[in-house]
């Protein structure tokens, strides 16, 4: 994919070529005050809204207004089984077994219901390995896991750092780490996609080197769900957790994904917290008598979920479904390899793209360093209707995002920063 070309009439025909064109107009494009499209580069943040979202929470408004606490049943999607119709579209875009998959509450909150169960320290082994720029969230919630078992969080955690002078990280420094901490290491848990840096990992290789060492080994895939493909079951990953209001569209703080492998899923032994959606839909309204588990990532819900939210998610999964995840990573690949193209015609002295060059090691999202810039570069974006993602001191994150994002968008921000940076 090397042939790409300079010039508009260059992005215009890919625009015309491209198979997933007419997605974008199934997006509201936000605008700006004289009613112009911006240049939507932060799919990586919020996603945007699919137009026929609106008509899948009116059908459940409609529902409610109709039906009361009979939509439960009578409803035309039915409120008691209504994640089951999301799992599995959601396995499918995780690369996982519909067993292995559960849509429920909010990621930080998976990360620690899946550390309930999976995060056993012992006195000998008890530390966390995360990657050094991981998101704050996960680093705050792996410390306060550490301190709710007693253990001192700065002591307890373990950083996998880039090697000097570099910003991505290495195996072997993973692999020198384990040889020498490994057996005292209980869990690793890693970002998938580096929300920072835009590393896509080998999650089959870590996952093999920290069982190796005795690990159980989790994914947060926040930056990886819809953009990548994961391949969850494979990886042979214990857990994974992920939202949905990023690359997978479904709005402003909306649930989110957990997978738990498929090896786990009978387990009585694992220590977890209950609710009555993890108990058994058969008997689950006798509301009487023993606790008794669901099976599967299933069991590890605790309480009936938000309809509206689960009808937007729906909303979105039905778009993956029709597009299918493998002619969304085949665009994404060749529309960030244009823009990567593209950036590349501005001159080393000017920018570098952190996020790793080969794409089968990131989604779409290029993390890109600007030279002697300052926050006042992202402002001037921003008048300049685009809409990306500053991170001090100087780098700014854009991911088109294939669903919506066009070659003419990424013609266009390159053109806006090239005069910018003059
Ligand atoms: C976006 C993101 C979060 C956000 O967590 P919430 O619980 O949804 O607020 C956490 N971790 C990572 C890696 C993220 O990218």
């Amino acid at each position: 994919m090397s042939n790409y070309k300079l010039g508009l009439d260059y992005a215009l025909e890919q625009d015309q070529k491209d198979e997933l064109n007419a997605y974008r107009n199934q997006f509201y494009i936000p605008k700006d005050n004289s009613g112009n499209e911006l240049i939507y580069m932060t799919g990586n943040s919020l996603g945007l809204q699919p137009k026929q979202t609106k008509s899948y929470v009116n059908q459940e408004l409609k529902d409610w207004a109709n039906l009361g606490v009979e939509g439960h049943f009578e409803a035309k999607n039915p409120w008691l089984a209504y994640h089951e119709f999301l799992t599995e579209n959601m396995a499918k875009i995780v690369g996982a077994k519909p067993i292995e998959v559960i849509v429920m509450n909010t990621l930080t909150a998976n990360l620690h219901f899946m550390m309930a169960s999976f995060y056993q320290p012992t006195k000998s082994r008890y530390k966390i390995l995360i990657e050094s720029d991981a998101f704050p969230s996960d680093k705050y919630a792996v410390e306060s896991q550490l301190r709710h078992h007693g253990f001192d969080h700065k002591e307890g955690l373990i950083l996998w750092k880039p090697r000097k002078g570099k910003e991505l990280l290495d195996y072997e420094t993973l692999e020198t780490i384990l040889k020498s901490h490994g057996d005292e290491i209980a869990l690793i848990m890693i970002g998938g996609v580096n929300y920072y840096t835009g590393q896509f990992f080998d999650l089959k290789r870590i996952t093999e080197l920290g069982h190796n060492h005795g690990c159980i080994v989790g994914f947060d895939c926040a930056h990886g769900a819809g953009n990548v493909e994961l391949n969850l079951h494979d990886s042979g990953a214990d857990f994974a957790a992920w939202c949905t209001y990023k690359y997978l569209n479904s709005g402003p703080g909306s649930l989110a994904g957990c997978f738990v492998h498929e090896r786990h899923a009978y387990r009585k032994d694992l220590n977890r917290f209950a609710g009555w959606w993890s108990h058994n839909k058969q008997t689950r309204f006798n509301m009487r008598g023993e606790f008794d588990q669901l099976p599967g990532a299933e069991g590890w819900q605790l309480s009936n979920p938000p309809i509206l939210s689960m009808a937007a998610i729906k909303s979105s999964l039905d778009i993956f479904a029709e597009v299918g995840i493998e002619k969304l990573i085949k665009k994404s690949k060749k529309l960030t390899g244009y823009f990567e193209f593209l950036l590349n015609t501005l001159g080393e002295d000017t920018i570098k793209i952190i996020t790793p060059n080969s794409p089968d090691e990131r989604g779409c999202q290029l993390s890109i360093q600007v030279k002697h810039a300052d926050k006042s570069l992202h402002d001037k974006l921003t008048e300049a209707d685009v809409i990306s993602d500053w991170r001090e001191p100087d780098v700014i994150r854009c991911a088109p995002v294939p669903l919506y994002n066009s070659f003419e968008d990424v013609y266009r921000l390159v053109e806006k920063l090239k005069s910018i940076l003059n």
